[in-house]
């Protein structure tokens, strides 16, 4: 059979993406062939396009999506055909109508969570769930800060931080942003503008924060470490704005004993059963109405592109998909 995939020759801006028909084999030992309903649009995609995290050339793109088994390989014994999945993080490829997957990064999509959903958040909704549980376990009555926090990670990090009993202060890049971001954090503060490191602290009456979750790297790098009261956490995820530099550790001696740590979902996923109870620990949260998952823009697989520039050029809110054509 044939799928409709998007793949890069070399690393550059969006318009390195093409559009190529190839074939697809039938799926091997312990895989499955997969008709994909709904792709997510995940900053790193950009990342992999872009080179900042280079692939093996030519490559496809994408990390995540939903859809239906078509057809099982041998050996595999937790899916049949008809059966709705989504994975996220691991596979890149995701940009495709048809894919073929390991049996053991799918999960199952539970009948409340809709396809554009699953596809869409469940890398975010698990990067949310290791980020606040694991990474740095947030606690009833303290006070964090999320950057960008009308993005896609942060539309459902700041609602689950909410429902673990934090005070969530997030920031966002404009007035409609802080709008939106309002709708789930208890204090938004604009950091394109406002002293924001000084709003952090006159909200915490000079204390500081035991964790900031830094998603955007460069740009908020030293103001994060000055939000922090002595001890704190500087959780490292993500470079929207470009990679945080190179800086020397007696800095977090200076800032307080601060702790820096640069985490990864991979890692936090590494097996089935962390893989199963990461996916259904976000599942069972959304399904419960606690945090509200929405998909704000949709693209055609064919205007991959169209998306890359909405999401680098900071016009999109929440999160993103693709839908096959
Ligand atoms: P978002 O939807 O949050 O989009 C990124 C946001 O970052 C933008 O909308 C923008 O919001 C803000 N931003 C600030 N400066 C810039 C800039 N110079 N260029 C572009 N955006 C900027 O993306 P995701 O939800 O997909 O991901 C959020 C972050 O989390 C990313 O850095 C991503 O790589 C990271 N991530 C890390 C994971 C991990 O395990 N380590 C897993 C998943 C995501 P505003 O306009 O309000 O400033």
């Amino acid at each position: 059979m044939q799928t409709t995939v998007i793949r890069i020759r070399e690393h550059g801006g969006p318009e390195v993406m093409q559009l190529e028909t190839v074939a697809l084999a039938a799926p091997g030992p312990g895989e499955v062939l997969l008709r994909q309903l709904a792709i997510g649009v995940n900053f790193i995609d950009t990342y992999h396009r872009s080179g900042l995290y280079p692939l093996p050339l030519p490559a496809g793109l994408g990390q995540e999506a939903c859809g239906i088994v078509e057809a099982i390989g041998p050996g595999v014994s937790e899916f049949r055909p008809g059966d709705r999945v989504a994975y996220a993080g691991g596979a890149t490829g995701a940009y495709a109508t048809h894919r073929l997957m390991p049996a053991e990064r799918l999960v199952l999509v539970p009948i409340g969570v809709p396809d554009e959903v699953a596809a869409a958040t469940l890398l975010r909704g698990m990067t949310a769930q290791y980020l606040l549980k694991r990474t740095f376990p947030v606690k009833r009555g303290q006070t964090i800060l999320f950057h960008a926090a009308a993005g896609g990670v942060g539309q459902i990090a700041c609602q689950w931080a909410r429902a673990l009993g934090a005070t969530v202060i997030g920031t966002a890049g404009s007035p409609d942003k802080l709008k939106l971001a309002a709708r789930w954090c208890d204090h938004v503060i604009n950091y394109s503008e406002a002293d924001w490191v000084a709003e952090v602290r006159e909200l915490t009456r000079g204390q500081g924060v035991p964790v900031v979750y830094d998603g955007v790297g460069a740009a908020t790098f030293a103001g994060s470490l000055d939000c922090l009261a002595p001890r704190g956490m500087l959780v490292s995820f993500g470079n929207a704005s470009g990679a945080v530099p190179a800086f020397n550790p007696a800095l977090l001696a200076q800032k307080g004993s601060l702790f820096f740590t640069r985490p990864t979902l991979g890692h936090y996923i590494a097996t089935r059963q962390e893989l199963l109870d990461t996916a259904n620990d976000y599942f069972h949260i959304y399904e419960h109405g606690n945090v509200r998952a929405e998909v704000k823009q949709r693209f055609a697989l064919s205007q991959a592109a169209e998306a890359h520039r909405a999401l680098e050029a900071r016009h999109t809110t929440a999160s993103t998909v693709l839908i096959p054509d």
